[in-house]
Order: structure tokens, then C-alpha cells, then sequence
């Protein structure tokens, strides 16, 4: 079997295609195996951080995806109990990022305008309806199993991505642990074209609000809100799933309006886990495959995008020969490490801040909020700058 000379990519999510171009913007040739027939077309990611669009940017996507979206300069925590606890503007960090913003866009317009871009030129292929099911590693290259139609294809590449989403089928296959554990609790996103700021003062684009009932939080997008609630372990999907249980619950988001027109309510299981490993020799895990974490505070596409930047650029640079292979290395070290001490903590510390009643949360920001210096570090940590920056001193 004949080597194609090329970076196979397994999943065309938004963390396969930015590694997709960063790959084919350093001149490496790249497969993508996309089980799906098509782009996916879910509704699952809307926030993108400060420094994803500084490397969006790098790519040319971050313009298209602005565009798209809704800029959100600041965000905000309240509580049921206490109202606004505090609001920040990530104008704080201008100085660390050409994007002192948050952007509000569906995932699956990034995945759109990178395949957009990356179809139009050379060193790109995407094959659909491709399923990779199996992995065997050599010394120089990798084969992997392609289940295509019912029938199954071997194919031979010199590296392999996995990024084929939380069921990574690479993971797997590559015998990786997925250590951690699945909150007993799932999480209700209600998607409605009300307008909550015509009748909530002050409210930003970005609203958490904190209740040891039952929290929610507010995000904006073009043309709609997406209100997410927890759904305790005794309550089962099938009443998580009733309209008129749905309904009940976007009744207590501002008192005496109920009724809501709802587009989409769907219903989600949330975990906590991390790849023991996120490389075996040829093969790397990124996204979704390497790690998954609960979605308060927007973290988990953001981190996929920063792994997948990471990587490509130690590999592109392996490729044309100017590193050594151990440069690849530190994509696990620091990546690994990143997701454990940031990403993972970060978005459990942000699940308990939202099941209080808000009284000592909002000292804490009250604090951080009265104090530019205490802004500038705490905007650096939510916008995940203070991740990227963690992941470099690791070396
Ligand atoms: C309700 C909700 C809200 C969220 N909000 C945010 C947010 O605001 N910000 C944020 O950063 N993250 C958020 N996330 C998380 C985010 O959606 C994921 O982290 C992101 O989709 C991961 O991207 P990925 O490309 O790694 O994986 P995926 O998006 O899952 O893509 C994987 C792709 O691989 C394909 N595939 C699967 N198996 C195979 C195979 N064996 N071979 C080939 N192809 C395969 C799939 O069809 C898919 O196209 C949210 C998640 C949920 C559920």
C-alpha cells in the first residue's frame, strides 16, 4: 500500500478544520475523513474567545465569522436573590489581544467559511461519508481503517489527527483512557426569538445568573437567546423534554412573562474527562476527542482550537524538517496540562459559582471588579489568554 505523503484528519468539526488550515497554510498536505455526509449543522458552540479569533485571524476566518455574528464587549453575573453581582469589558485586555471582545456565532459558520476557503486551493481534500474505525501505528507512518459504504478501505498517511469529537473513534481505537466523569445532571438549552433586553435593564449579551434552585444563563445570538438550565438527576429526560416543562422553567426567568415562542430546546448530558495521552507516536488526539468539559464559560471548542493551532504549527514545522519530531512533545505536555489545570477547573469552578445563592460569589467579584489589576488578571483568565500563556512557560 502506497504512502500518501500527506496529515490525515479525522473529523471536520470546527478543531479538524482550523487544524485543517493551519496545516495547509504552512504548505503541509492534508486528508479530513468526515463521517457525516455533510458539514454538521448542529447547534452547539456559540462563544468564541478573544485569543481564538487572534488565531482565526492568522487563518483569515475571523472576518468572515465577526460578520456572522454579534460582538459581545462584556458579560455579567447576577443572582436570583442579589440581582447584578458584577459586569466586566474585556476592553480591560486590550493590550493582550487584538479582540478585546467576545464573539456570539453558531460553530457551524466556522466550519463553513474554513471548508469555504480551504476547497479553493491545493494541498486540500475532504472525503464525506468516511468513518475512520481503526488505527495501526508504524514507525513512519500510519494506516488507518476508512469504513466507507459499508465496506472498509485501508488508507496510509504519515500522521493522523483525531479529531473525530467526545466518541472519538481514534481514541479508542488508539486504546486512550478517557478518565474523569459525567455529572448526574443534564443541561436544557431553550433557544427562543424573545427579546430579553427590551425588558431586563442593563442586561448584556452575556448573562449568568446564580441560584442554588436553579440557575440559567442568558447568551445572545444573531436573531435569538439560548437559555440554559440544569436538570437535577431526579427529573428525566422525558419531562426535561415536554414544552410545557421547558415552558415552566423560562417562566421564572423574569417574573409574569411566560409563554415563550421556542425554536429549539435540546437536551444535554455533560461530563468532565481528559485523554490520559493526547499523542502516541504518529497519532495526536485534539478537540473534543482529548478532552470534554461542561459548557459554563465557553471553553471547550475554544480549547480545541487552541490545541489543534498548537500542534499544526510544531507539525508543519516537523514537516518541512526545521524541528526535531520530539518538538511534537510538548503539544501533550502543555496541552494536557492546560486542560487539567485551566480548562477543566475552571469550568467546574464556574458550575459551583452559579449553584449558590450569589452572596459571597459576588464579594469575590465585587472585589476583582473594584480592583484594574485584579480585572486584567481575572479577563485574562476568562478569556483563556492566561491558558496560552501557562502552556508556553511549560516549555
Ligand atoms: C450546548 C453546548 C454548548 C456549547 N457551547 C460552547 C461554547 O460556547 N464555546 C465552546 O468553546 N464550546 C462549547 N461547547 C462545546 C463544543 O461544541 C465542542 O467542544 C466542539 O464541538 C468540539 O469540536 P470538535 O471539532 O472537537 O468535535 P465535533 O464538533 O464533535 O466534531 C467532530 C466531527 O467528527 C466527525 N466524526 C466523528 N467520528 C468520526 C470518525 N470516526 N471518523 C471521521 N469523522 C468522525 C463528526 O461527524 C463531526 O463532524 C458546547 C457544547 C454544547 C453541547
Amino acid at each position: 500500500m502506497a504512502i500518501e505523503e500527506r496529515v490525515f484528519i479525522a473529523g471536520a468539526g470546527p478543531v479538524g478544520l482550523a487544524a485543517a488550515a493551519n496545516l495547509v497554510q504552512a504548505g503541509v498536505p492534508v486528508t479530513v475523513f468526515e463521517a457525516r455526509s455533510g458539514l454538521s449543522e448542529e447547534s452547539r458552540a456559540s462563544t468564541f474567545h478573544p485569543p481564538t479569533l487572534d488565531m482565526l485571524d492568522r487563518l483569515g476566518a475571523a472576518k468572515p465569522l465577526i460578520a456572522r455574528g454579534l460582538i459581545a464587549p462584556s458579560f455579567q453575573y447576577r443572582s436570583k436573590r442579589h440581582g447584578i453581582l458584577a459586569q466586566f469589558d474585556f476592553g480591560a485586555i486590550a493590550d493582550a489581544t487584538d479582540h478585546p471582545y467576545r464573539v456570539q456565532s453558531e460553530q457551524f459558520w466556522l466550519t463553513r467559511i474554513l471548508y469555504d476557503w480551504l476547497r479553493t486551493g491545493p494541498g486540500f481534500t475532504l472525503e464525506f461519508d468516511s468513518r475512520i474505525r481503526g488505527v495501526v501505528r508504524h514507525q513512519s507512518h500510519v494506516e488507518v481503517a476508512v469504513e466507507r459504504n459499508g465496506r472498509s478501505v485501508t488508507r496510509t498517511g504519515r500522521w493522523l489527527i483525531g479529531a473525530d469529537g467526545a466518541r472519538s473513534d481514534v481514541r479508542r481505537s488508539l486504546k486512550v483512557t478517557f478518565e474523569g466523569f459525567t455529572w448526574p445532571e443534564r443541561f436544557l438549552v431553550v433557544s427562543t426569538p424573545f427579546d430579553f433586553a427590551a425588558v431586563m435593564p442593563g442586561l448584556a449579551s452575556v448573562s449568568y445568573v446564580a441560584d442554588p434552585q436553579r440557575w440559567h444563563f442568558l447568551l445572545r445570538i444573531p436573531g435569538l437567546y439560548r437559555v440554559m438550565f440544569p436538570i437535577a438527576a431526579d427529573e428525566s429526560d422525558a419531562l426535561a423534554r415536554n414544552p410545557d416543562f421547558a415552558q415552566s422553567l423560562m417562566a421564572t426567568v423574569v417574573p409574569g412573562i411566560s409563554n415563550y415562542e421556542m425554536a429549539h430546546v435540546t437536551l444535554y448530558k455533560v461530563h468532565q474527562r481528559v485523554a490520559q495521552t493526547f499523542r502516541l507516536d504518529r497519532a495526536f488526539l485534539v478537540g473534543d476527542a482529548a478532552h470534554i468539559n461542561n459548557p459554563l464559560g465557553g471553553m471547550g471548542m475554544n480549547a480545541g482550537i487552541h490545541d489543534a493551532i498548537n500542534l499544526t504549527s510544531r507539525l508543519a514545522d516537523v514537516w518541512h524538517g526545521s524541528k526535531w519530531i520530539d518538538e511534537l512533545d510538548r503539544y501533550d505536555r502543555q496541552r494536557r496540562q492546560v486542560t487539567r489545570e485551566h480548562i477543566e477547573k475552571q469550568s467546574i469552578q464556574n458550575k459551583r459559582n452559579l449553584e449558590s445563592d450569589g452572596a459571597e460569589f459576588g464579594k469575590r467579584l465585587r472585589y476583582i471588579a473594584t480592583s484594574p489589576d485584579r480585572t486584567h488578571e481575572f479577563l485574562l483568565q476568562v478569556s483563556m489568554i492566561a491558558s496560552l500563556r501557562r502552556a508556553e512557560e511549560l516549555g
